[in-house]
């Protein structure tokens, strides 16, 4: 152990690259078996130099990477010698590498490290990811047309919707804000399942879904499904049942011209 930690220090005077991520060696993407988990223990399997970042890959983690619409969690990642903050989370040739600015100089590779999410900020996106999902469907249920979503976006203080309406939804703002809001005080369940895609393609188009933008190659999707109101394939994390989002918000509408309407809301605690 002392060997190789002394060889990583070595290289990294140099500012050279350490080694690249041992992918084959990731066992567990934890936020994938619990959503909840806001700390894990796992052992460090490479340390890079990206251009002016480290990016660490452990074997296992709990930090969810940028991507299926949601941001990177941020964080802390420590062991009894040193720790560092994770500034963003990335997929690498299909490892999660944890990039960070600086890393103390004595955690090296083969450490058993302790990661800690930033739950606030996480717990944030989670409410506001599943909002969107209940959202979209308020939308056309207040239409009473099957609108195509042709955009989305989730932040920690809001999410965005782009829909393809060619009239405004400003007359019908107040009304999709509180069948959304019914659907939220209802608390129903959100149920993940992986599905194989022919059944799934088939399960989502009874919510006004489809599986188009989804890759050929792609043949088990993750299906989110906020009990018999909506399900569309996520590759997100999201609160168990909608009481969790607390209350959804909408911030503003604005026409992004060509027939697209674009809805801003935000999850509420208070
Ligand atoms: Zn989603």
């Amino acid at each position: 152990m002392d060997k190789v930690r002394n060889a990583v220090h070595s290289i990294r005077k140099g500012g050279l690259t350490i080694s690249a991520p041992k992918i084959t060696q990731q066992k567990k993407l934890l936020y994938y078996d619990d959503a909840y988990m806001k700390e894990f223990n796992a052992e460090i399997l490479s340390i890079t130099k990206y251009d002016n970042r480290y990016g660490v890959v452990l074997d296992c983690t709990a930090f969810y990477p940028l991507g299926g619409g949601q941001p990177a969690d941020k964080g802390v990642i420590k062991s009894e010698r040193g720790e560092f903050r994770v500034v963003d989370v990335r997929i690498e040739k299909g490892a999660v590498v944890h990039l960070a600015d600086e890393i103390g100089r004595q955690l090296a590779e083969g450490d058993h490290v302790k990661g800690i999410i930033d739950w606030v900020r996480r717990f944030a996106l989670m409410r506001v990811h599943t909002a969107a999902h209940l959202m979209s469907e308020a939308v056309r249920k207040v239409v009473g047309s099957p609108l195509a979503i042709v955009g989305s976006g989730i932040d920690v203080d809001k999410a965005r919707l782009d829909l393809a309406y060619d009239k405004s939804l400003g007359p019908l703002l107040s009304k999709i804000e509180e069948v959304a809001n019914q659907v939220v005080k209802e608390n129903r369940p959100v149920d993940i399942r992986i599905m194989p895609r022919e059944e799934a393609e088939s399960y989502v188009s009874r919510f006004h879904e489809s599986l188009k933008i989804l890759p050929p190659k792609v043949q088990k999707v993750r299906i989110v499904e906020i009990k018999e109101w909506h399900a569309c394939a996520c590759g997100g994390l999201h609160v168990k049942t909608t009481e969790e989002i607390g209350a959804i918000k909408v911030l503003r509408r604005m026409s992004k011209g060509k027939g697209v309407e674009r809805i801003e809301l935000a999850a509420k605690t208070s």
